[in-house]
């Protein structure tokens, strides 16, 4: 499967940001600068916190709006004494169907380890939700020039949630930590050698599905830079975040990558 086959998803991470009436406020306003050319040639998704889920989902519903419900995480248990989590289960009854699965802030500020990645995203799949599975190295590990080895630990532990036959209903987002916030993306050359390099990874592992599999770049991710980014070969759309807490310059990204794969 080529890239022009494999769909481009832009999918906007608001991370803790927007109470529920902001949210509706931004949800709409995304809504009205989309274009018919947008939606025809990109699926877009947003990940709101889970307070802003169920508003969310209403103006969703109620307009029609072609744009997935994400969360940012969830648990890998069904249910029970785990104070402060949100299973699949309850997700799936707010039309949630993405989850972000180990984003590097849960790996860094909570304790995200490679086997909790592999859990929560069995429990996504378990649950018929799409898990967008992140890994990324932090600057440090890329200055000792670990990036590859990295990219490969994480994406062999998260495909251990993965069942065979499953791959197809996963996504993957490549999001370099020193890129995440900090105005400075991934030149479109290191972004497409680490896509390049986690797809082969899949291939190896799980074979020709890996052709399949959407892969996302995020970090940084701008109006600018999205339409050089989404070009590169491996590079099937985008994880935004500080850039889709504004209808104007996420709005302008789907754009940029409507015009990159538009026909
Ligand atoms: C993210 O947190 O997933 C992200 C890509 O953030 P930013 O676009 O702000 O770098």
């Amino acid at each position: 499967m080529s890239k022009v086959t494999r769909r481009p998803l832009v999918a906007g991470n608001w991370k803790m940001n927007l109470d529920h009436v902001e949210a509706i406020r931004l949800i709409q306003d995304v809504a009205l600068r989309l274009r018919n050319t947008d939606h025809r040639s990109v699926d877009i998704a947003i990940h709101p916190p889970f307070t802003d889920l169920r508003s969310v989902e209403g103006i969703i519903g109620a307009d029609e709006l072609p744009i997935a419900l994400g969360a940012q995480h969830c648990s890998a248990h069904a249910s029970g004494a785990y104070t402060g989590e949100v299973s699949v289960a309850m997700l799936a009854r707010l039309s949630v169907s993405l989850v972000l699965v180990g984003h590097s802030e849960r790996r860094l500020y909570f304790g995200m380890s490679d086997e909790m990645v592999a859990a929560t995203t069995a429990a996504v799949l378990k649950g018929l939700l799409t898990p967008v599975i992140c890994v990324g190295e932090t600057g440090e590990e890329r200055e000792a020039g670990e990036t590859e080895s990295v990219l490969v630990r994480q994406i062999t532990a998260a495909l251990d949630g993965v069942a065979k036959g499953s791959e197809s209903s996963i996504i993957v987002a490549y999001e370099p930590v020193w890129a995440i916030g900090t105005g400075l993306a991934a030149t479109t050359e290191d972004a497409q050698v680490a896509c390049h390099r986690i797809r082969e990874e899949i291939r190896s592992l799980r074979g020709e599905a890996a052709d399949g599999i959407r892969i996302l770049y995020g970090g940084s991710a701008n109006p600018e830079n999205a339409g050089d980014l989404v070009a590169q070969a491996d590079v099937d759309g985008l994880l935004v975040g500080g850039a889709s807490l504004q209808g104007e310059s996420f709005a302008a990204i789907i754009n940029s990558v409507a015009a990159c794969y538009g026909s």
